[in-house]
């Protein structure tokens, strides 16, 4: 009885990776994880590492900064990988993709993505909308920012994790 019960209860869990570089972090991403939050249990924010791409910000303050961001949040794991997003699913116990919506550009780009990875693994994809305020936040947009010498901190929470 114990055993069946317990089971159950496992099975029901919905846990959800929101897989990305995040170079940084943005309150743009945060948004989409804090309103996660409100539909699984467990969010794995999963940080890609591709070898051959050169990162803006190095993966140790990434994460850092990430996990600065969810001090209090036990629902949280933050992680990295280098494998198929499906792949570290699976491995994570995670039965959910969660990402973000802006514009018809992310639309585009994400569905054909969502599906392929539907067809590999029968994960869903859930797509949230950020608050209007954050539509143009953008990592890209971002770096450009910081790069040229301009402040970031609006758009980032806890800036200074990232860079300390
Ligand atoms: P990466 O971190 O891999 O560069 P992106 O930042 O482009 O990738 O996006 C990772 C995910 O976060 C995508 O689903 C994207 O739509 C979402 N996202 C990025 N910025 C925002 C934002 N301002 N509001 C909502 N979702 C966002």
């Amino acid at each position: 009885m114990f055993t069946l019960v317990s089971f159950n209860l496992i099975d029901m869990k919905k846990s959800a990776c929101f897989p990305g570089s995040f170079d940084p972090f943005t309150k743009g991403h945060e948004d989409i994880i804090r309103k996660g939050l409100d539909l699984f249990d467990e969010i794995v924010i999963a940080v890609g590492v591709n070898s051959s791409k050169n990162y803006l910000f190095p993966l140790e303050k990434r994460l850092n900064h990430i996990k600065s961001c969810f001090e209090n949040e036990p629902k949280i794991r933050v992680i990295t990988y280098q494998k198929l997003t499906v792949e570290m699913c699976k491995d994570e116990g995670c039965n959910y993709i969660l990402r973000g919506l802006r514009d018809v550009k992310d639309f585009n780009y994400e569905v054909p993505i969502a599906l392929m990875n539907r067809s590999m693994s029968e994960i869903e994809t859930v797509f949230l909308i950020p608050d209007t305020s954050l539509f143009a936040i953008n990592a890209t947009i971002i770096r450009e920012i910081y790069k040229n010498g301009g402040k970031i901190d609006k758009y980032v929470t806890n800036f200074e994790r990232l860079v300390n």
